[in-house]
């Protein structure tokens, strides 16, 4: 059906958004994060979160944007936390500031190797040593909302999706409230994922990550190094236009959208947007899915 006499996605099934951002590093990157913000905020998100650098690397940061979301704005925001190089003081420490900040959902990871992706990972001695830990570490300290990651298709380390989806289980019967899949392209991956996850007696939201391709060179290596695939269908078609950015933008909302609106009609009504800080392809598909700001739903 064309999109345009499809009804109105918002009619029968509300969808819910969430939106994630990284902490800025410069003063341009932090106009560029709020104004995203600004614009993605009248979509009414059920939260929106803030990544955690590799190693902690951006504790302050990610602090300080999580705690201007709580005073600045309406939004529900979401702090990305890792286990990776600290102790399980510190990483409490980290959680009872989110608390007294306001702040009532985490994400918990277990976070990459400290020597970067493919070295070994090596948990801190006195530290977290598995994300199951630090999902019931952080629900021991306060009646946080926790989200925690899953891979449709597996984690690198992981030496099956079995074992992969065990360590998930493990996630869940810690206390996760919400698993937030990593990025994929094929839906097909995705549905055998949940069915496999479903008949693991697995039941909280799995929620997909949908990440526009505003850099298909930049997306694809990312998707080596995570072990997310990229069909040949996807990379042919951005294919020569690695000067035409106008064209590739075209390219990276029609991907998206038809993505989204695949997933719409077999029955999905969350998802988990990768925004790497800008909200133009995002705002656009969003309305795709029928979401509209208050003013406009008050209007209609
Ligand atoms: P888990 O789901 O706990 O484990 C994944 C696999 O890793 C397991 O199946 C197992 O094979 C292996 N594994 C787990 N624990 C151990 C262990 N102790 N020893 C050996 N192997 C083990 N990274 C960041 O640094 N900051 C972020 O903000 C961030 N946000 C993310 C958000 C989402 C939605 C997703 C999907 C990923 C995010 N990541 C982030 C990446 C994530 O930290 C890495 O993928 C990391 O390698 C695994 O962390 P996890 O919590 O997904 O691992």
């Amino acid at each position: 059906m064309p999109l345009a006499s499809r009804p109105s996605r918002q009619a029968s099934c509300p969808i819910k958004v969430s939106f994630e951002f990284f902490p800025p590093k410069t003063a341009e990157m932090e106009t560029t994060l709020w104004s995203s913000i600004e614009r993605l905020a009248p979509l009414d998100p059920q939260f929106v979160s803030v990544t955690y650098g590799a190693g902690g690397s951006t504790r302050e940061r990610t602090h300080a944007t999580v705690s201007r979301l709580v005073r600045e704005t309406r939004l529900n925001p979401a702090a990305h936390l890792t286990c990776v190089a600290a102790t399980k003081e510190e990483v409490d420490g980290v959680v009872r500031s989110y608390w007294d900040a306001g702040v009532r959902h985490v994400v918990a990871l277990r976070g990459d190797p400290v020597g970067g992706l493919g070295t070994a990972y090596e948990p801190h001695r006195e530290g977290y040593q598995r994300t199951c830990d630090l999902v019931a570490g952080i629900k021991a300290i306060g009646d946080f909302e926790v989200s925690v990651s899953a891979y449709p298709e597996k984690h690198p380390e992981a030496a099956s999706l079995d074992e992969d989806i065990d360590v998930l289980k493990g996630k869940v019967d810690a206390g996760a409230d919400r698993a937030i899949t990593q990025f994929f392209f094929d839906n097909d991956v995705y549905f055998r994922y949940l069915d496999r996850v479903r008949a693991r007696g697995i039941d909280i939201p799995i929620v997909p990550g949908i990440v526009p391709v505003q850099n298909f060179r930049q997306t694809a290596n990312f998707a080596a190094k995570t072990g997310a695939s990229i069909p040949a269908w996807l990379a042919a078609r951005f294919e020569g236009l690695e000067e035409d950015v106008e064209t590739r933008r075209l390219i990276a909302a029609a991907v998206a959208a038809e993505q989204v609106i695949d997933l719409v009609d077999r029955g999905v009504h969350e998802f988990h947007f990768y925004t790497m800080n800008r909200a133009d392809l995002v705002y656009a598909i969003c309305r795709l899915l029928g979401l509209r700001s208050e003013a406009e739903r008050v209007a209609a």
